[in-house]
This record gives C-alpha cells, sequence and structure tokens, in this order.
C-alpha cells in the first residue's frame, strides 16, 4: 500500500546523488574555465529542513560533507545518521549562542560562524573541556550590513589575533554570507584576499546561486542546500 506522508513525492523526485554529481562538474568547469583546474574545492551538502531520508540518499552515494544552520535541528537528525556514517564531517553554517556553544563542539566537526569574542571564549572553554578539535572560521560580515552576524572587514585582522592570544583558538579560515541584493563577486573576492593575507586556508563562500563564482574566486568550501537537496521544508 501507497504511503500517504507529504514528503514522499519530493523524495522520489529529488536525486541527492545526481545533483551533487552535477555541482562537483560546474566547479570543475569553473575551475578550468579560470585556468586554475587543480584548486581544491569541498561541497558541503547544506542539509538544514531537509529530511533523513534525502539526507541518507547523499550519505548512500558517498557523500560526507554536511552542512547545518541550527545547533537544536542537527541534534535531532545528526546522531543516528552519524552513527551509521562515523566519518561524516558536519559543518555549523549558522549563528551560535552561547547557551548552545557545549552542543555545538559535541556535535561539529567545523564551526564557521565564529563572530565575537564572547562565542570565541566559550568555544575555548569547551573545546578544552571536551577534548574536541572542531576547526574554527570567523564570520565575516563582508557587506557590513547591520543586521548581519560577522566581523566587519576592518576587524578580521585583530579579532583573529585576539581568538588566538586570549583564547587560544586557532582559526582556520573564514566565511562569507554577501548581502542578497549585491552581486556575490567583489565579497567573494575580497573573503579569498582577507584569507590570504592572514594566511588562512580555508574559504567558505558560494551557496546554490552563486557556487561557480565563489570557486573562481578562490573558495574551498561552497555551501550547496537546494541545489542538492531541493526546496527546503517549512
Ligand atoms: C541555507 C544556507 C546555505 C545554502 O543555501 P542554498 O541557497 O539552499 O544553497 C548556505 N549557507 C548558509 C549560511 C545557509 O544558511
Amino acid at each position: 500500500m501507497k504511503s500517504t506522508m507529504v514528503q514522499d513525492s519530493h523524495l522520489h523526485d529529488i536525486s541527492p546523488s545526481i545533483n551533487l554529481q552535477q555541482c562537483a562538474a560546474e566547479i570543475k568547469a569553473a575551475l578550468a574555465e579560470r585556468g586554475t583546474p587543480q584548486q581544491a574545492v569541498e561541497i558541503v551538502a547544506v542539509s538544514k529542513k531537509q529530511p533523513a531520508a534525502l539526507i541518507q540518499k547523499a550519505l548512500d552515494a558517498g557523500h560526507r560533507c554536511f552542512g547545518e544552520n541550527r545547533v537544536q535541528e542537527a541534534q535531532t537528525k545528526w546522531p543516528s545518521l552519524k552513527s551509521r556514517a562515523p566519518d561524516v564531517v558536519l559543518h555549523l553554517i549558522g549563528p551560535l549562542q552561547s547557551n548552545k556553544a557545549a552542543a555545538a563542539v559535541a556535535l561539529f566537526d567545523v564551526i564557521e560562524t565564529v563572530d565575537r569574542p564572547k562565542i570565541a571564549r566559550i568555544l575555548a572553554e569547551e573545546i578544552r573541556r571536551q577534548a574536541r578539535n572542531p576547526a574554527l572560521l570567523v564570520q565575516v560580515n563582508t557587506g557590513e550590513e547591520p543586521q548581519k552576524a560577522g566581523i566587519i572587514p576592518s576587524d578580521v585582522e585583530g579579532f583573529v589575533h585576539e581568538c588566538r592570544t586570549q583564547y587560544g583558538l586557532t582559526i582556520e579560515g573564514l566565511m562569507c554570507i554577501p548581502p542578497v541584493s549585491e552581486p556575490p563577486a567583489p565579497h567573494f573576492a575580497l573573503l579569498k584576499k582577507m584569507a590570504d593575507r592572514l594566511n588562512l586556508n580555508k574559504v567558505s563562500m558560494g551557496m546554490s546561486a552563486d557556487y561557480q563564482i565563489a570557486a573562481q574566486l578562490g573558495a574551498t568550501h561552497v555551501r550547496v542546500g537546494t541545489g542538492i537537496f531541493g526546496p527546503r521544508q517549512a
């Protein structure tokens, strides 16, 4: 008998496996066009608001790098998925509240959204307490948008230094979310330039609409959600 679950049509229509292959092929083509075919770009499959069954399809296809933007949502989905794929690398790509820092350090392998001294201090405490070692990226507010999280460009060098000297944290890279109403390329170029100047080798930028451009401008990680899993659940 046919299930009447609402998600079913979505689950059958979408092939994360094919979409991941296509995304990888487009990155390859974009890099070839740019003359940097050897550049490594990892696809962070953004699985927020996607059902576990769809995420499982990407896991079955061998994909291991995923992104979630809410700690609580990730806590409900990932422990069981991870138990079947222990080598998963889970990125936190959404804002981190201090009362979720302990859970974030326990669950995530990469935290891309270090965006203020208070969160740096609490992450440092949790990393010591849990003897965990997540890679840390600083979120940069390249558009200097008042409502958006992230360190403004002129403060990034000082903040990365503060993370190291005050809190003993190693920052490995930078991430940004450009303003929705502007062409993303100048923001990607700025982020890459800052990362180079600070000798940081992880650069997380680009989403479904613009990951090819991000790759061409030096992304090491692109965060692709709907392009892999289709529309998100409400
Ligand atoms: C949701 C999200 C993405 C993925 O967006 P898509 O347009 O679905 O690819 C990437 N980065 C961040 C920070 C997000 O919150």
